[in-house]
């Protein structure tokens, strides 16, 4: 064999294992992310993004009523409905909802009915739509777009009017969408003296 046929027969041979190394790592990288790495992930995104920390939970999938896509457990735990703990645009805005309500902050959750209970919903899921297009882009990129169905539009109304009544600015400002950030952020004591100081509380 010639030293041209043998360099040409080398370099087939590692074209052949390079196809070979290439198409392991994109079966790797194709891997289905499991709900509990998926919740890892964008707790970490979100605590990038927001500047606070955002502690990941462990994932239950399941053990919710009909009606309920997802819940957030005091004792830390994050229960999601099995078509809500996967890579929907729906499954993203889920789990920014759920990690919204941190467990450092339980204290002020409230009792269910109580106007504790609606502020914690309004401001979760407020901040939770704050963050989809971003979201989206980082998560389920390859979706055009999805019509979110909130289950707390009047608690979000709620706390966006705050937003703009203590900013002066429209609610869609960035003023105000920082404003909701810091109230979510705030502790107990800290919400209550924010919303005093617009009259809302
Ligand atoms: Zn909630």
């Amino acid at each position: 064999m010639s030293p041209i046929r043998n360099l040409v027969l080398g370099v087939l041979l590692a074209l052949v294992a390079l196809v070979g190394v290439l198409g392991s790592a994109a079966i790797a990288l194709g891997a289905t992310p499991t709900p509990q790495q998926r919740m890892d992930a964008q707790a970490a995104w979100m605590a990038s993004v927001l500047h606070v920390p955002v502690p990941t939970r462990p994932v239950v999938v399941g053990g919710l009523q009909p009606d309920n896509v997802g819940e957030a457990d005091a004792d830390g735990v994050i229960r999601l409905a099995p078509a809500y703990a996967n890579g929907s645009p729906g499954a993203v805005y889920a789990r920014q909802h759920e990690l919204d309500h941190r467990p450092g902050n339980a204290a002020c959750w409230g009792e269910a009915g109580s106007a504790e209970r609606a502020l914690e919903e309004g401001l979760a899921d407020a901040v939770a739509q704050d963050l989809m297009p971003a979201a989206m882009h980082r998560f389920a990129p390859q979706w055009w777009g999805f019509v979110l169905e909130s289950g707390y539009e009047q608690e979000v109304r709620n706390v966006r009017y705050a937003s703009a009544a203590a900013t002066g600015r429209p609610w869609r400002s960035r003023e105000a969408r920082l404003w909701r950030r810091a109230l979510w952020g705030a502790d107990c004591d800290g919400r209550v003296a924010m919303l005093a100081r617009v009259g809302a509380g």
